[in-house]
């Protein structure tokens, strides 16, 4: 079981193949992020960082082990509970924005509230303020189409943050941008992160960026090290 009611999110030996034959991508991997932890998930292209970060975030599930998430036990969520707390207790960012294009800045971080069930105007009022606090306050009714990359990264992450989860799963969120922006978006991301308490586990091969979280963890042959 999780140690205490501070752990968000917990992974006790969680193995991984994708084949019923094939090689293990995780093996007895444990993490457990306390609340308004940030963690780095550190290795090379394909040790498995995407992996852990989809069996952590319940889009995918893996082959042994057990997760928690709070004090529950994934394993023995409903398939509805599961989409429950993916909608209301986390957020994912990823290397692409994967915005709607059709949707303006502000609709798309209205769009997961309004799935929630949020009132239109209480969903536009933490649009606004989420999108604000990233310095988009002028870019509000933009279209994907006229942001730049790293607006269009900001946008993503205020999505991410719309229905305030406890735990944040960020897979190389600023890999897409050049070296002066991603610190940047990094900065205002850190920001927010830190202002809410979040716990905050993020994929990247970036060492400088990983330099400024709290606990580092290295992927080699599907173990996971603390560094
Ligand atoms: P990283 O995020 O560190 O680049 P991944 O988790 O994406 O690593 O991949 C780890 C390993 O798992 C790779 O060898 C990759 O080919 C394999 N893999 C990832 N997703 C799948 C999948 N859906 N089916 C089969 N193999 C996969």
């Amino acid at each position: 079981m999780p140690e205490s009611n501070q752990t968000v999110i917990s992974l006790e030996n969680v193995s991984k193949r994708y084949d019923k034959n094939g090689a293990f991508v995780l093996k007895d991997a444990s993490l457990s992020a306390e609340k308004g932890k940030f963690i780095a998930l550190l290795g090379p292209s394909g040790s498995g960082k995407s992996t852990l970060l989809h069996i952590a975030g319940l889009l995918d599930k893996q082959t042994s082990g057990t997760i928690y998430i709070q004090d529950k036990n994934v394993s023995r969520m409903s398939d509805n509970e599961k989409t429950a707390a993916r909608l209301s207790k986390i957020g994912f960012v990823y290397q692409y924005h994967h915005l709607l294009q059709e949707f303006s800045a502000i609709e798309n971080v209205m769009l997961p509230q309004l799935i929630k069930g949020a009132a239109k105007k209480d969903a536009r009022e933490r649009a606004e303020e989420l999108l604000r606090d990233l310095n988009l306050r002028d870019k509000l009714k933009a279209f994907p189409s006229e942001l730049s990359g790293g607006q269009k990264q900001r946008v993503a992450i205020a999505r991410a943050l719309a229905n305030n989860p406890i735990l944040l799963l960020a897979d190389e969120p600023t890999g897409n941008l050049d070296p002066e922006t991603a610190a940047l978006v990094f900065e205002d991301l850190t920001r927010i992160i830190r202002k809410t308490n979040m716990s905050v586990i993020m994929a990247t091969h970036n060492y400088e960026l990983a330099a400024k979280t709290d606990i580092k963890f290295l992927i080699s042959e599907g173990k996971l090290l603390k560094q």
